[in-house]
């Protein structure tokens, strides 16, 4: 049975160009880029060119660009470092949407005494703009706000919220995780002080990520040891995956608007779909500012969970907008913080494609997805 891989925010196939680029750095060019020879020195050239190449998908410098271990590990170092380096601030404003490499961070720390601001949402899932301007205070040692939500594909206003921090004085973050090649960022035209990506949502491998941290940001190192990049993250360098990243940011920056448009078509097309097809169902999230990969659809008086079983016999790759907790199906964070009815929000399944979706492929899931519904709703102990 062929598999239809349409989760692509839960991580992405490695681009074959990524894994090209990677063997040699697994096999013969196994040098450590900090040593003096030229062995050595050939590795550190690949993992300054991959720098340079994430910093051009980001509009950044290369010197701003800092290699971590994952997206969670950027998430953590963002906003220690903002902690640390201004010990007499003891607020952090986030969202309630964000991921828990941020929601748990935040919460950590709330424990530790800091005052934790969460913006909420409307029905649609957009920041409530007037709550954020009045959260920023004397006192607000980092903003860290996401730029596109995973399960619903929002994008926030990153650039008018960090330009009211700056405005402020306070640092500002974001978990560009599932935004970076997705959409346009363009870090020289946007007050962002920090940025977090992750390789395995970019058609990288899993285990690397970014931390993009602006020059004269002040930044405090969150694993110390060596005096790997520049002393703000130690660790010898993981040069295969650094490799990979800076190939697949390469892909990302080249195939941009084409993607984009491509995958958009493809999304839509899914939506359109299943709106037409399946009665009483809804599209959760701002349909105006969304990722183009992502459509987060709730189908009335089902549970998500079932669907991805029988979806799972199709072959069919997706993900649910409810996580099983203490035998309970609880809707997520994200569509509770949105209000989405009960009986809706338990229903959610959320598909997000990518470059190498087909149209073929699409088809298939409209035609199937009816009778997966019906089935369901004629078993589903909830009715009207
Ligand atoms: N932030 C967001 C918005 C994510 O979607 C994810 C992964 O799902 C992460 C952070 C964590 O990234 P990583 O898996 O690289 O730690």
């Amino acid at each position: 049975m062929k598999t239809i891989y349409l989760d692509n925010n839960a991580t992405t196939a490695i681009a074959s160009e990524v894994r090209e680029a990677m063997m040699p750095y697994l096999g013969e060019l196994y040098g450590n880029p900090s040593s003096m020879h030229t062995f050595g020195g050939q590795v550190a050239h690949a993992v300054a060119e991959a720098r340079e190449q994430i910093a051009a998908l980001l509009g950044a410098q290369p010197e701003e660009i800092i290699f971590t271990s994952c997206g969670s590990e950027s998430d953590n170092t963002a906003i220690w470092s903002a902690l640390q380096t201004q010990p007499e601030k003891r607020h952090i404003v986030t969202t309630a949407l964000e991921h828990p490499a941020v929601l748990n961070v935040a919460q950590f720390w709330e424990r530790q005494g800091y005052r934790v601001t969460r913006i909420g949402v409307d029905d649609k899932g957009r920041l409530d703009q007037d709550a954020y301007a009045n959260s920023l205070t004397e006192d607000t040692a980092i903003v860290s706000v996401m730029f596109a939500n995973n399960e619903t594909g929002n994008v926030h206003p990153i650039g008018k919220m960090a330009e009211m921090a700056k405005e402020k004085g306070i640092v500002f973050h974001t978990d560009a995780v599932q935004a970076v090649g997705k959409v346009d960022i363009d870090l020289s035209k946007i007050s962002v002080d920090m940025l977090s990506l992750s390789g395995h949502k970019l058609h990288a491998p899993k285990g690397i990520g970014v931390l993009y941290v602006r020059k004269g940001v002040r930044f405090r190192a969150f694993m110390r040891g060596g005096h790997q990049e520049r002393g703000r993250r130690a660790g010898t360098e993981n040069v295969p995956y650094i490799v990979g990243l800076g190939v697949a940011a390469k892909l990302a920056a080249e195939g941009f608007a084409a993607e984009r448009s491509q995958v958009g078509a493809l999304r839509d097309r899914l939506q359109k779909g299943l709106l037409d097809a399946i009665p009483d169902c809804r599209v959760n999230g701002d349909i105006e500012n969304r990722l183009p990969n992502t459509a987060n659809i709730s189908f009335k008086n089902v549970e998500g969970e079932a669907i991805l079983l029988m979806l799972d016999q199709l072959g069919i790759c997706a993900s649910s907008g409810s996580a099983c907790t203490s035998g309970s199906l609880e809707p997520s964070h994200v569509l509770r913080a949105m209000g989405v009815p009960f009986n809706y929000a338990h229903g959610s399944i959320r598909f997000s494609l990518s470059r190498y979706n087909t149209e073929e492929e699409i088809d298939f899931v409209v035609s199937h997805m009816p009778d997966v519904i019906k089935t369901l709703r004629n078993l589903s102990p909830f009715k009207g």
